[in-house]
């Protein structure tokens, strides 16, 4: 126990956070997870389809293809729509548009980020949100203004996957195959596939034995436990339910199971660190007084607080804010002492951070054994800090009991129920809060393969590391855009990067279409140039996310963090701030440079 502000042994610190990460390394590390293909396929069904849609084949000829429609599908939409681009299509598998906050709609789902500054496009679609932190409902609502707003739903095809997707070099278009049939011939194609789509299970044995009923949290079935996003699951009363996972999502489930079930098992394996939230409802008279451009402003206010950089003023001013603000003002004050370790001092104060983190949990939960097994011993980052009022002190219903696994994992699932250090619980439901493929390739995670010149796929090219410009363009797939994180940048608002991403995916696009340019490739060299950056700096940004001495988990690439696929595949490491400097010079200067344009 280190209540916050006591005096602790660093030294035995340390030791402590070693044990508990060694406990938890394995050596099939994204292998330990089962894919959702076969069997498990039926996890990824979508629950939330009302009436399918019945429409004709496509054959057809369009200038831009979006692959996605949740935050970067519309956001590139928007983006093209003000530059000009009309013909455009969105293909979305979902019934509508959302994407991450069409799927998950879990009780008491909610978006952790500072809602204004998450919601993108908030000035532009002239919309305020109710609280600082919305609900999933109200995203999903909102990401269908955005669709409505900037007439994303002419030509928008949902419930539609890509299944092929293959470069004509005869014709300098790709060819955009889905699963109903539809052939799109697309002079661009923007990859907006998300960097959390596919659902992944743990490959726990037995799990394909269990004779109840189970789902993902990203597919709640609430046919079965009745209720809505905003609770109330009376169908739970008389049912016993396991939940498996402690993660971002199930933090904030729990509370919800907790109070509806008969019985609630929380089978977990690594605890998250929770702390304060503080949702609070948006003051319409601070609306009102807001003035042009303050979204973005607040936007980078925000970035630059949690990428470190110092900024005046806090306009945020919530717990991610404050986390690394304290970190900083302990960093600055050493810089300024003459002789001080400065990474002593930072891990200091990360110490201190999750002594604090650990001493909420002994103000919120009753029994101290279950509260020492709640509390998280590692490096705050090494794994998502997570915020909840509600988690805590659902575990001193007497309803609730923690299973903890000593960061083993679930030993085994039976055809009744979940196994631990050798004892059955027997359970009617078993709710996988496993979260989402994260390291594994591209084409898995996509769905589909992308094939670009000369037949290469983008596996292949992929094979011995990813190979980007910027991580958007990849030399051999021209006119082809990715929208996601590796060998571009980290933020914790994701919606911020998918701005820079594409506007400058648009930019470029904007440009190709306004002056008849038929093809758009990267140039080897400033391709190669680009890996050798992402390389330079690779463990830097693996650093920043955790870092190979943290406890495992999609942060570090399961503890493979030093695999040259996963250095590879990082982040730019100079951060996002430095990043979209990088982007915006780029636009700035109008050369294009590392393109090669052909007419
Ligand atoms: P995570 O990947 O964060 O969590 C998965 C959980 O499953 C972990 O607790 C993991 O344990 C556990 N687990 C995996 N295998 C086993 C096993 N064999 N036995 C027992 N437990 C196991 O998934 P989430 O869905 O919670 O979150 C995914 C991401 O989605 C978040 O990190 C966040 O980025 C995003 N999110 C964002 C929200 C927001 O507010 N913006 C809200 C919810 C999610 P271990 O930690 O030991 O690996």
């Amino acid at each position: 126990m280190n209540p916050a502000n006591e005096p602790f042994d660093p030294d035995a610190m340390r030791e402590r956070y070693r044990v508990e990460r060694d406990k938890r390394l394995r050596v099939d590390g994204n292998d330990q997870y089962v894919e959702v293909v076969g069997a498990f396929e039926r996890y990824t069904d979508d629950p939330y389809i009302e009436s399918g849609i019945d429409r004709p084949p496509l054959d057809e000829e369009v200038d831009v293809v979006v692959i996605g429609g949740g935050f970067g599908g519309l956001q590139m939409g928007a983006r093209l729509r003000e530059d000009g681009v009309e013909d455009l299509r969105i293909i979305e598998k979902g019934g509508d548009f959302g994407g991450t906050w069409y799927w998950n709609r879990y009780p008491g789902a909610q978006c952790d980020i500072e809602s204004y500054v998450y919601l993108p496009l908030l000035e532009e679609v002239g919309y305020i949100p109710r609280e600082k932190y919305s609900y999933a409902r109200e995203i999903l609502d909102y990401s269908q203004q955005i669709g409505r707003h900037y007439r994303l739903y002419d030509g928008a095809l949902f419930q539609t996957e890509v299944t092929d997707m293959f470069w004509d070099d005869h014709q300098s278009r790709w060819i955009v195959e889905t699963g109903r049939g539809d052939s799109l011939r697309a002079r661009f194609v923007a990859m907006a596939n998300g960097p959390l789509n596919r659902p992944k299970l743990p490959g726990i044995p037995g799990i394909g034995e269990f004779k109840g009923h189970s789902f993902h949290t990203s597919r709640w079935d609430y046919g079965y436990t009745g209720g809505g996003p905003d609770g109330n699951l009376d169908r739970l009363g008389d049912k016993r339910v396991a939940i498996i996972g402690t993660g971002a999502s199930a933090i904030q489930c729990v509370p919800f199971l907790g109070e509806a079930a008969e019985r609630l098992y929380v089978f977990q394996r690594t605890p998250s660190s929770v702390d304060v939230r503080g949702n609070r409802l948006t003051d319409p008279v601070w609306a009102a007084g807001l003035e042009p451009g303050w979204q973005k402003r607040r936007m980078e206010n925000f970035n630059g607080l949690v990428s470190g950089v110092p900024q005046g003023e806090d306009l945020v001013n919530d717990g991610w804010t404050d986390l690394i603000g304290k970190m900083i003002r302990r960093f600055r004050k050493a810089r300024a002492e003459e002789g001080v370790d400065i990474s002593e001092v930072m891990e200091m104060a990360n110490f201190d951070k999750m002594n604090e983190i650990r001493s909420r949990v002994d103000d919120l939960v009753d029994d101290p054994e279950v509260a020492e097994k709640l509390k998280p011993y590692y490096r705050m980052f090494c794994k998502r800090p997570t915020f909840n009022d509600e988690y805590l002190p659902t575990f001193n219903r007497p309803s609730v009991e923690l299973v903890d696994t000593d960061g083993r994992g679930v030993e085994r699932i039976t055809e009744s129920g979940v196994v631990v250090a050798g004892v059955e619980y027997e359970v009617d439901c078993i709710v996988f809060a496993t979260g989402f493929e994260v390291g594994t390739a591209y084409a898995r995670r996509a769905g589909y393969e992308v094939v670009g010149r000369r037949g290469q796929t983008l596996s292949e090219k992929w094979a011995e590391g990813m190979a980007t410009l910027h991580g958007m363009q990849s030399r051999g797939f021209p006119n082809c855009f990715f929208l996601h994180i590796s060998q571009a940048a980290f933020t914790a608002n994701f919606p911020h990067l998918l701005d820079e991403l594409t506007t400058h995916v648009s930019h470029i696009v904007g440009h190709a279409l306004s002056r008849g340019i038929s093809t758009v490739e990267v140039a080897q060299d400033a391709e190669d140039a680009w890996v050798e950056t992402i390389k330079a700096k690779g463990l830097l940004a693996m650093g920043a996310l955790g870092g190979p001495d943290c406890t495992p988990g999609y942060y570090n690439n399961e503890g493979k963090a030093r695999e040259p696929g996963a250095i590879q595949s990082a982040p730019y490491g100079g951060g996002s701030i430095e990043f979209f400097r990088i982007l915006e010079q780029w636009r700035g200067d109008g050369e294009f440079a590392g393109l090669e344009f052909t007419c």
